[in-house]
């Protein structure tokens, strides 16, 4: 389905987005990596998408905090590959705390890598794309880029700014054959999710139990964390041609919780 099409996936040595890559390698795309971990961890992963997609894949470990290093993987992956033609911004972080103690440099951090590093990646792929008059942006946001929920204010922030970027850019680039999309988890069950419960346990003053059975699935009415397959599922869908007339969408993929 993606066979000849090439896909920047950011923060994809992980959860979410490592979904997502194997999902486009398996659909027949090129793929470039990002995100930080183990190099022969990150080195095995690179090897087995590239004999499952039968394209090549490489991998950037920019950090994606820094503007000129996401502008500067962005150069690299479109002098290895000619065009990206889909792109999809992933890379995130998460910090936990009351906004009145939220540590500047993590709220700083949040915003760089959550919101402004889609704006580098975006910026310096979509002349490509709309010179081919083919192009995907799917911009992983979160339940939390249509509502919100206490101590995390810098995410919160991030993803309402991502969702208005996601807008703005599928009115630009609408009638040159690009989509731009947003996609809204819920809960997945990925690090990034492990790693905030001992803090939102602390902001809370309750036991990490109670933080996934009264905080994280209270707020889905499956009461079921969703899936990374089902993340990249539509991820997948949405990079598809019979996905053209999307645009501009947020679209919540979270067991229910933003209908409530
Ligand atoms: P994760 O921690 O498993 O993966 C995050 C990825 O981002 C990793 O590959 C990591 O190396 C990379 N990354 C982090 N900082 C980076 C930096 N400075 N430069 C480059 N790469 C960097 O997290 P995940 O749960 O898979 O989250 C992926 C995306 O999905 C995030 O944007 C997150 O906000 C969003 N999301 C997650 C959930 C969830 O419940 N897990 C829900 C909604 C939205």
């Amino acid at each position: 389905m993606l066979k000849g099409k090439t896909a920047l996936i950011t923060g994809s040595t992980s959860g979410i987005g490592r979904g997502i890559a194997e999902a486009f390698a398996r659909a027949g795309a090129h793929v470039v990596l990002n995100g930080f971990g183990p190099p022969d961890e990150i080195e095995r992963l690179r090897a087995d998408l590239e004999g499952a997609s039968g394209g090549r894949a490489a991998y950037d470990g920019a950090d994606l905090s820094r503007a000129d290093e996401v502008r500067r993987m962005m150069a690299t992956a479109l002098a290895q590959f000619d065009s990206i033609d889909i792109l999809v911004n992933n890379a995130g972080i998460q910090h936990v705390a009351p906004v009145e103690d939220f540590p500047v440099e993590k709220w700083n951090a949040i915003l760089a890598i959550n919101l402004s590093s889609a704006f580098h990646t975006i910026a310096a792929a979509l002349p490509g794309m709309k010179q081919k008059r083919w192009g995907r942006v799917v911009n992983v946001a979160s339940a939390h880029a249509l509502v919100a929920s206490p101590f995390k204010s810098a995410y919160v922030a991030a993803k309402h700014g991502i969702a208005g970027l996601t807008k703005t850019v599928a009115l630009e680039a609408a009638e040159q054959g690009v989509t731009v999309n947003a996609i809204c988890p819920g809960y997945v069950w990925t690090p990034l999710v492990e790693r905030q419960i001992p803090d939102t346990a602390k902001a809370r003053g309750i036991s990490e139990r109670e933080v996934i059975d009264n905080v994280l699935l209270h707020a889905q009415p499956t009461k079921a964390f969703v899936s990374v397959e089902q993340v990249a599922a539509l991820a997948l869908f949405l990079a598809s041609d019979s996905a053209a007339s999307i645009t501009g969408a947020i679209l919540p993929i979270d067991g229910g919780w933003t209908a409530q």
